[in-house]
């Protein structure tokens, strides 16, 4: 009988997940030991028994055979959480390429020292008369971060100093500084653990008809025994978060913890302090600002069952809650739920894995669904719910298109049509909010020759520089910097310009014409300091500025409910893309954007300015009428074999030097050729930028309905490479990919 070897992952609670070690299986463990089970191994020269955890099974020993010790049993007790992290990451591995150990390291936690937990809140101890005074005296003196932390206090009297720190903005001089005069005090517990279940405190809210049915119907169905993936498709401010609110406290009633997933940008103050004032101390927030140790601390808690709500982006998915009830994945639809490391893992596929694994339901919601999970859901293997109205009052606005090349033929030859000229001065007269969104998804500002076409390029990463204040060119991904040329390099010619519109200059141009209004930016310049994002948007929604500019930045967030004109300014540059999502990240922005305009009382209008009137992206994002948009797009998925209609694999190839990147692609895409006729295989090609950092880039792409058979090609593509002995990151997969490669 062939003897058959596991790798064994010693004791990674505690340890560096570093390497699996060999053992041979048993003859009585042999076709029951399965990846994920937590084995008792002998290890080191004493040979003491350690618990381990199985991360694969092979036939082929790797050291000589006499060396190999074997499996002494399976280890007592449960499954524990972190047998199912294992098989997760298993999963990842199979599904979208990498080694085990990439993938283990995706789903543990960093590790580090175990130190005592330590949890800090901060407390108001004035009275609320004082307090309110004091508040007051704040904000007539502008000490803006004293009067907003008092009044959150004066809301909130606990608070976690965290939230306060990261979310809040507020320093811990300013924390410190009222702690010293005895009006807040920061508490300390250290193994932090709430006495008191505060689930269920909070605002009570009634939740509509159409709410409450929602809630009844997927808890029926919990309760029932059924756990599936349903999706709840509604627009912006129609009730989504509460019905997750009200999900998930009823999942908590019943023992388990749930996971809520938002995309970074729209990790604001509001959004946390909402789940805050249901869930108290019970919920945390997860966010790139945490280090690894911080990180490693939500961890523990997680797993000790000092909290039953996590709230953040896609790494929150890999908290290890012993008793997994609920994923929550808001605005399912957004591209940053794909990692770009290996593997190249999506969240919603993964949440639903984890969620096979350990008995849990996945809750989806969106008001532009990703055609995946709309597909799905109408195939009916996702319950589908819709909300349609808004309940922040409010109706939908009033859109127009206007089409640019006629506005050029008519003589204007402004960035605004002449529409939104007559709007902005309306709106500006009437002190009402303006928001202007350029949609440079996929874009990148250049600098051209009239005369001989050519572009001022990166010398490094072969990307355009983009211009930029103070007479500088900047590359956007490596950060070379050179002055603004005035002649062309090339061939001498005098007519060189920008060929771009980008926020600064809208807001330039927008100055010129009303020089009065108050404007404030946002785009990746103004928001480079951690806490600006907020900053802008919290000015702008105090009333601090007339007209907001920005990217598709300023589309998420906050609501705005005296904006009463957004402006679209060249809405197709994202068309231009050049990836078979271009039109679905079109219609997603100009929904967006158009949904900011008329939240209040009064109502709203939208310009969308286009070169493209025609287009089908265009016309349904206007008429905000997602079934049609996703009628035609699914039919041009299923006429070119896209995604979701098939699966697509992207073989994506780093070399130093060019040429061994083309003969390395050529190469692989040759073997796939050979070995899996029936394929369809595009590319090889340079990749969409070219070069970065003096890395060449090629890929090529294979498309398939069968994902199995994609990831057949992928492990024997893998295999390959393993022979040739090159550098792990030379060849990456990526599968259903979502980024421009
Ligand atoms: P979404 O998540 O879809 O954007 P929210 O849950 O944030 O929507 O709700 C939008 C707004 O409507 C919020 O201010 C919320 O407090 C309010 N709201 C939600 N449900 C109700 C309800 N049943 N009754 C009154 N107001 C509600
Ligand atoms: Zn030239
Ligand atoms: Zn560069």
């Amino acid at each position: 009988m062939q003897e058959l070897y596991a790798d064994v992952i010693i004791d990674i609670s505690h340890e560096k997940v570093d390497r699996p070690f060999q053992y041979r299986i048993p003859e009585k463990l042999r076709g029951i030991l399965e990846t994920g089970m937590c084995v008792d191994v002998p290890f080191g020269k004493g040979n003491t028994l350690r618990k381990g955890y199985v991360t694969g099974i092979s036939a082929q020993p790797e050291i000589e055979i006499s060396r190999v010790k074997e499996i002494r049993g399976l280890a007592a007790g449960d499954v524990p959480v972190e047998a199912v992290m294992v098989r997760l990451a298993a999963w990842m591995k199979r599904r979208y390429g990498g080694t085990m150990i990439q993938a283990l390291r995706t789903v543990l936690p960093a590790k580090r020292p175990v130190k005592a937990l330590e949890r800090k809140t901060v407390c108001l101890r004035w009275g609320h008369e004082e307090a309110e005074e004091l508040r007051n005296e704040c904000i007539r003196k502008h000490r803006t971060a004293q009067a907003r932390l008092l009044g959150e206090l004066l809301e909130m009297e606990r608070l976690p100093y965290e939230l306060v720190t990261s979310r809040l903005n507020i320093s811990s001089s300013t924390i410190t500084g009222l702690a010293g005069r005895g009006v807040i005090r920061v508490e300390t517990q250290e193994q932090y653990r709430d006495p008191v279940k505060v689930s269920g405190q909070g605002p009570k809210r009634q939740l509509s008809a159409r709410q409450s049915g929602i809630v009844r119907e997927i808890l029926g169905e919990y309760d029932a025994g059924t756990r599936r993936t349903y999706l709840i498709h509604g627009i912006t401010g129609s009730g989504k978060t509460e019905v997750y609110i009200e999900l998930i406290r009823e999942v908590i009633a019943r023992g388990k913890q749930a996971i809520v997933l938002i995309p970074e940008i729209a990790l604001t103050y509001q959004t946390v302090i909402r789940f805050y004032r249901y869930f108290g101390s019970r919920v945390s927030v997860l966010n790139s600002s945490l280090s690894a140790g911080e990180k490693y601390d939500q961890c523990k808690r997680a797993e000790n069952g000092d909290i039953d709500v996590i709230i953040g982006p896609r790494s929150a998915l890999f908290t290890p809650f012993p008793n997994l009830g609920l994923i929550v994945i808001d605005e399912e639809h957004e591209n940053t739920y794909k990692s770009e490391n290996t593997p190249k893992y999506h969240a919603r596929e993964t949440a639903e894995e984890l969620a096979r694994l350990s008995g849990a339901s996945v809750v989806l919601g969106s008001a532009t669904p990703s055609l995946e999970a709309y597909s799905r859901a109408k195939k009916g293997q996702y319950g589908l719910f819709g909300l349609k109205e808004r309940l922040t009052g409010g109706c939908l606005p009033e859109v127009y298109i206007v089409d640019l090349r006629e506005e050029l033929k008519s003589g204007n030859r402004s960035i605004f049509s002449l529409l939104l000229q007559q709007l902005i001065a309306d709106r500006l007269q009437r002190g009402e909010q303006i928001m202007l969104f350029l949609n440079r998804r996929g874009y990148t500002g250049f600098i051209s020759c009239r005369e001989c076409g050519n572009v001022i390029k990166c010398p490094h990463c072969d990307v355009s520089l983009s211009e930029h204040r103070g007479g500088r060119m900047l590359c956007h991904y490596c950060g070379y910097e050179q002055p603004a040329v005035r002649i062309c390099p090339k061939c001498g010619s005098r007519y060189v310009s920008g060929f771009r519109a980008g926020t600064q200059q809208i807001e330039e141009k927008l100055l010129e014409m009303y020089p009065r209004a108050r404007v404030l930016r946002m785009d990746a310049d103004t928001t480079r300091k951690k806490e600006s994002y907020e900053e802008i948007l919290a000015a702008f929604a105090n009333g601090e500025a007339d007209v907001l500019i920005g990217t598709q930045m300023i589309v998420k967030g906050h609501d705005f409910p005296n904006v009463t004109l957004v402006g679209i300014l060249a809405a197709d540059m994202s068309l231009a893309a050049g990836d078979f999502r271009a039109a679905e990240r079109t219609f997603q922005l100009l929904t967006q954007a158009a949904g900011r305009a008329g939240r209040g009382e009064k109502p709203g209008e939208v310009v969308i300015q286009t070169y493209q009137p025609e287009h089908y992206s265009i016309i349904h994002a206007a008429r905000q009428d997602y079934e049609a948009f996703y009628e035609e797009e699914i039919l041009y998925r299923e006429l070119l074999h896209y995604p979701p209609a098939a699966h697509m694999l992207t073989v994506q190839i780093f070399a130093r030097e060019e040429a061994a990147g083309e003969k390395l692609a050529h190469s692989l895409k040759d073997s796939a050729e050979e070995r899996y006729d029936g394929v369809q295989i595009i590319g090889p090609a340079a990749a969409s930028i070219g070069r970065i950092n003096y890395i060449f880039r090629f890929a090529f792409y294979m498309k398939s309905e069968k994902y199995d058979k994609l990831i057949e090609i992928k492990d024997y593509l893998d295999e390959k490479i393993g022979k040739m002995q090159l550098k792990r990151e030379s060849v990456q997969f990526d599968m259903d990919p979502v980024n421009v490669f």
